[in-house]
Formats: C-alpha cells, sequence, structure tokens
C-alpha cells in the first residue's frame, strides 16, 4: 500500500486512504448487524478522509443512509447519495427549517422548539416532513429529556404533521463493554421508545454495535470502525486500516552521549545512538503531545515494521526519531516512514498522544498529498 515507486517528485507526506478497504468494512459490520441496517456517520467530512470520495464508495457498497452533523455537511453530500437517505445531527438551527426542507434531508431533532420549528414547516407546506428524534438516555448531550418525551407524546398533532423516520439515542461508554451505563442507557431508551408512536430506532455507533445484538434495534451509526478505528475495548472489531501515512527521511545523524535534541532540548541522549529526522510535524496532525517525554509512552513510527520512538519535541514541520535498533541500510535520505498504518496504528498514535485515533483522522493536514486507492488500482 505505501509503494514509494510512483511518488511524485518533492513529496515528503503521503495519506493513503483505501476505499475498498472501506467498503469492505461496510459490508463487514453490514453483515455483523443484519437484519438491522448498517447506515455510515461521514460528518466532519467523513472524519477528515474526504467525503467527496468516502460517500460514494459507500453508497456504491450499498450503504443508503448517512449522518453528518451540519446542513452544510449535508449540502456537500447531497449530490453523491443518490436516492439515499441523510440526516443532520445538530437538528435544525433557528430560522432553517425551509432550507433543510428544500434540500430534502432529515433533522435530528433534539429539542420540543426544533420539533415545533418543523411542525410549523410541514404545516406551511401542508407536506408531512421526514424527520427523527434524538432522546437522551444518560449521555446529557443532545436530546429530549425524559420529560420532554412524555410531553411530546401528549401531543398527537405533531405526528400528524411529522413522518417519524428514527427514534436514536447516543451511548456514553460503549467502548467500555461492561460499563454499568450501557445497560442503564439501553433501559431508558426502552422507556422513552414505548412512549413515542412505533418508528425504526438506533442506538448504536461503531462501539454500540459490538455490544450484542440488543443494541442494534433497526439502525446502527458506525463512523469510526468504517475508517478502521479499533476503539471498543472488548473484541476487535470486524474492519481493516483505510489510512496509511508515511513521510520520507530528510537526515540521518549520529549523537554522543549528552547531545541534545529538538526545541527547548528538552532530550539528551543517554548514549551515543542514530536519530532520523522525518519530514512530518504537527502541521501535518502529529500532535505536540506525541513529543518525548511525556510521561506516557512517546510516539513511535515504523521503517519497515521496525519501531522507532520520538526523541525531543514535535516541531510544526519536523520530528526526530531513534534508529539506533533499525538496520542501517533501510535508512537511506528519502526512505519512507510510517507514520499511521498496520504498525502504528490509528489507535496507537492517538494513545502516545494522550488523545484518540478520532482526533488524529479529523486533524490530518492537506500538506499531505492524498491518494485514494479504488476498485480498479491494485493495492
Ligand atoms: C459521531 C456520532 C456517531 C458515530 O460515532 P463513531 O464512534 O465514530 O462510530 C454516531 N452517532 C452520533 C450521535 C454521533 O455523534
Amino acid at each position: 500500500m505505501s509503494e514509494s515507486s510512483s511518488s511524485s517528485a518533492g513529496e515528503t507526506g503521503r495519506i493513503t486512504i483505501d476505499l475498498k478497504a472501506l467498503a469492505a468494512n461496510w459490508q463487514s459490520l453490514a453483515n455483523m448487524v443484519s437484519p438491522a441496517e448498517c447506515a455510515a456517520v461521514v460528518k466532519a467530512d467523513a472524519y477528515g478522509l474526504g467525503a467527496r470520495h468516502v460517500v460514494p464508495a459507500l453508497a456504491q457498497a450499498g450503504c443508503t443512509s448517512f449522518f453528518v452533523a451540519t446542513f452544510n455537511e449535508a449540502k456537500e453530500i447531497k449530490p453523491l447519495v443518490g436516492t439515499g437517505r441523510i440526516f443532520i445531527l445538530d437538528g435544525l438551527l433557528p430560522g432553517s427549517a425551509s432550507a433543510v426542507a428544500d434540500l430534502g434531508v432529515i433533522p435530528v431533532l433534539s429539542t420540543l422548539d426544533e420539533i415545533g420549528e418543523w411542525q410549523y414547516e410541514a404545516k406551511a407546506r401542508s407536506q408531512k416532513l421526514p424527520s427523527a428524534i434524538h432522546v437522551d438516555s444518560g449521555l446529557h448531550r443532545l436530546g429530549l429529556a425524559p420529560g420532554d418525551v412524555a410531553r411530546l407524546a401528549q401531543d398527537q398533532d405533531v405526528f400528524a404533521d411529522l413522518h417519524i423516520d428514527l427514534v436514536m439515542s447516543h451511548l456514553a461508554s460503549a467502548d467500555v463493554p461492561d460499563a454499568p451505563e450501557n445497560q442503564a442507557q439501553l433501559t431508558a431508551f426502552g422507556i422513552s421508545r414505548s412512549l413515542l408512536p412505533d418508528a425504526p430506532a438506533s442506538l448504536a455507533a461503531s462501539d454500540g454495535l459490538m455490544l450484542g445484538s440488543a443494541f442494534h434495534f433497526d439502525v446502527v451509526r458506525p463512523g469510526y470502525a468504517l475508517y478502521g478505528g479499533q476503539a471498543f475495548q472488548g473484541a476487535e472489531t470486524p474492519v481493516k486500516p483505510v489510512v496509511e501515512v508515511t513521510t520520507k527521511i530528510l537526515q540521518v545523524r549520529s549523537l554522543v552521549a549528552g547531545d541534545k535534541v529538538g526545541y527547548s532540548a528538552t532530550f539528551t541522549a543517554p548514549h551515543d545512538m542514530t536519530i532520523a529526522i522525518l519530514a512530518a510535524g504537527y502541521a501535518d496532525g502529529i500532535p505536540r503531545s506525541a513529543s518525548a517525554p511525556t510521561g506516557k509512552p512517546a510516539g513511535v513510527v515504523a521503517i519497515q515494521g521496525h519501531l522507532a520512538p520520538l526523541v525531543g519535541r514535535v516541531s510544526m514541520d519536523l520530528i526526530a526519531v531513534d534508529v539506533s535498533h533499525v538496520p542501517t541500510h533501510l535508512l537511506t535520505r528519502g526512505a519512507d516512514v510510517e507514520l499511521i498504518g498496520p504498525t502504528c496504528t490509528l489507535d496507537m498514535v492517538g494513545q502516545a498522544a494522550n488523545t484518540i485515533g478520532y482526533e488524529i483522522l479529523t486533524r490530518l493536514s492537506p500538506r499531505f498529498e492524498r491518494i485514494y486507492l479504488d476498485k480498479g488500482d491494485n493495492a
């Protein structure tokens, strides 16, 4: 996947996005949750991977329901989904109902005010409008509080004007299989559903769908897992890596014990060693918090599968790594180095930077060249 033979002259970093792996991941999750429907969450430009490429690949694989965060994101992917449905997780901002209805997408309504505005729009159009209702089951982020669900349930008029395509909620601790919140939220979701008219339901995202079929309901909403993320702590999610990020060695140099490396001289060579300077820094999405020493395991890169830990501070365009244990013949100027890939997984990279793989993905910078591996390409 990371052959450098076709590199353009002067290219340093490269982000390779394997659309075949993405489609296979969607299919694998769809098979796992069947007969529930597997939707795709493509907010934040498909987690930074490029909705323009990701959405058509998912649609071609058979995905027909897409979730975005904002109206502008919905507008961007609307031409790419064919007859597929688009849900806007942020719902309706004041005054946006008419534009949302014109676009033909489905707002996820989290407050009685939004429901009122959407109902008003439906009446004005003499048309039943599609909608999703978000109920809070314990995350206390978006969603109707239990009291509001009860109030809504009394208002039969609403259900004459709105078609409820989905009743949904979102889990707080789905990555931890035995977290008590999971069962509590499942119960709370059931109570809310029982008050509302019968409608398809959705509770699980990437980790929730790993909690078993009781959490699947009618639609699951994975994002991260589609992109190869393994956030679930109970078992391996049946998905493959989608993203590989590589950069190149600019210089290899020898240090003697006592030499310091990088800004603020935070690293002192404990013994003679060899380091490589790589063309990647925080401007490329390598968090500065991956610098060593961190108190946590420092970030690592890999050269042909050999791990090399970061030394000193991550700077804007450069990092230094300890390559003392990497075979010398691999340490050539211009050689490819894996920043994210099969050896340095997205989740490892996130952990080493005191964050999560999600944040790493959504912050990959535009400076690196992007390559999309499609059906026709050989990987
Ligand atoms: C982002 C989001 C998802 C997708 O979450 P992943 O962990 O990436 O699968 C699903 N539902 C809601 C409400 C979200 O905000």
